[in-house]
Parts: C-alpha cells; sequence; structure tokens
C-alpha cells in the first residue's frame, strides 16, 4: 500500500484552523502592542501634563528661575528654549 503523499482532508482543514489561529494570535499581539503604545503614549502625556502643572506653580511662587535642588538660577535663555526646566545645568 502506497500513499500519495497529499495530505488527507481532514488534515488540510486541520492545518488551515490552524493558520487561522496564528493569524488571530498574530492579530491579538498586534492589538495588544497598540494598546501598549496608546499607553505609553498616554503615560508620556500625564506626565507632561503634570510637568505643565508643576512649572506653573513654579511660576506663581516665583521659584521657576531657581534649581530646585540648589537653588540656583537656570537662566532665562535655558528657560526660554525649555520652559519646563527645573534644573541647573549642574543637577539636570
Ligand atoms: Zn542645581
Amino acid at each position: 500500500m502506497t500513499f500519495d503523499g497529499g495530505a488527507r482532508p481532514d488534515q488540510a482543514s486541520l492545518a488551515s484552523d490552524q493558520a487561522s489561529l496564528a493569524s488571530d494570535q498574530a492579530s491579538l499581539a498586534s492589538d495588544q502592542a497598540s494598546l501598549a503604545s496608546d499607553q505609553a503614549s498616554l503615560a508620556a502625556a500625564g506626565a507632561e501634563l503634570d510637568a505643565v502643572e508643576a512649572a506653573l506653580v513654579r511660576l506663581e511662587d516665583g521659584s521657576f528661575e531657581n534649581c530646585e535642588v540648589c537653588q540656583a538660577p537656570i537662566g532665562l535663555d535655558r528657560l526660554t528654549a525649555q520652559p519646563l526646566l527645573t534644573r541647573c545645568p549642574e543637577h539636570t
């Protein structure tokens, strides 16, 4: 008795199901990656918002010009370039 070398129909069907499952898993992984990316973006936006709010507080109490570590002047030129700076060059 010899085999013709071809897959039996049920095996072909199983292979097709497995391919479909693999595709679904790839899609799920992609969705998860996308979700992780969205969460990272959200976290980054939240952190930036926190920094802006902190900068506004520092602006209100007049401490925005000084390093939060040593109180040395940060420098208006540096603040102009990066308004959210909270530290002098030495403590950045
Ligand atoms: Zn400093």
